[in-house]
């Protein structure tokens, strides 16, 4: 089993010191979007997908409001596609794509693996499906899910992860995936954990957006906590989760590693980390 760490888009806002909280305010800041790419035995599956090929070849489908305001660079070789196919792999070997949640940051490349199983919390597909007035422009008229995906969808419940209560996915999966909800920054959004060794990896999407938020003390940059307050679905389970987060650090640290989609400081030390191991190996 391997994972690979990929950054499937940049964003790249303006006011740096603002949202990467270092540089210059007049820079532009740097934003990923961390996705994963797991090797098992028996398949591929992919954590979050980013942008994906329509949105390179049609960015203006991502609509006027989000390119202005976090500049969004969708580009076919950042693609997860493009990504795969570089480690060797094609897109029919992309069995399983596991999703924190539909936002057209994440969900952009669904369209480029259209035969494999999209899993999604059953409250994330409602709220994608049906969204209300002030979700409409986060997933953007589903044009990331017009070709039909194999949606599965899951209820959490009755598992149980590290005291946070969770859901089991792909047991025919030779690597051990539950689902961990952390809603708030959408209706349905999840974390998704995955056993690594003696220990855990914990996506956790976007319910935090920079790794000092799950430190202690913690502190975030101004601009990412105003847009994530302005976002959020249900800001004070946003916080409350964020919140159980850091506690999970703080008391697991050794044994769980957290990661969300949009920080370059946790891409870079995790592609740090597995490159170490594959040097080790
Ligand atoms: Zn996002």
């Amino acid at each position: 089993m391997r994972v690979h760490h990929l950054n499937c888009g940049s964003l790249c806002p303006q006011g740096r010191r603002l949202v990467n909280g270092e540089g210059g305010l007049l820079e532009r800041a740097h934003v990923v979007c961390h996705c994963l790419a797991i090797e098992a035995g028996n398949g591929l599956v992919l954590v979050e997908t980013g942008f994906g090929m329509d949105d390179a070849r049609n960015p203006g489908q991502l609509g006027a409001a989000f390119r202005f305001a976090m500049s969004p660079r969708p580009k076919e070789e950042t693609t997860a596609l493009r990504q795969i196919e570089a480690l060797g792999f094609s897109a029919a070997d992309v069995r399983h794509i596991v999703t924190t949640h539909l936002d057209l940051d994440h969900a952009g490349g669904l369209p480029d693996f259209p035969d494999a199983e999209v899993h999604v919390l059953a409250a994330e597909l409602e709220a994608a499906l049906h969204p209300s007035l002030r979700e409409r422009s986060r997933y953007i008229g589903g044009a990331h899910w017009k070709h039909g995906p194999n949606w599965v969808t899951h209820d959490a419940g009755g598992d149980e992860w590290l005291g946070f209560e969770s859901v089991r996915i792909l047991p025919d999966i030779d690597v051990e995936i539950a689902l961990v909800p952390l809603i708030g920054h959408t209706r349905g959004h999840t974390g998704v954990a995955i056993r690594e060794g003696e220990g855990w990896l914990l996506h956790c999407g976007d319910a935090y957006f920079n790794h000092r938020e799950v430190e202690s003390p913690p502190s975030c940059p101004p601009a990412l906590r105003l847009f994530q307050t302005l976002m959020a679905a249900d800001n004070a389970a946003r916080k409350a989760n964020r919140d159980r987060l850091r506690e999970l650090a703080s008391r697991r640290g050794d044994e769980v590693t957290l990661i969300c989609a949009h920080d370059p400081h946790e891409l870079e030390r995790e592609r740090a980390k597995a490159s170490t191991a594959a040097a080790d190996e």
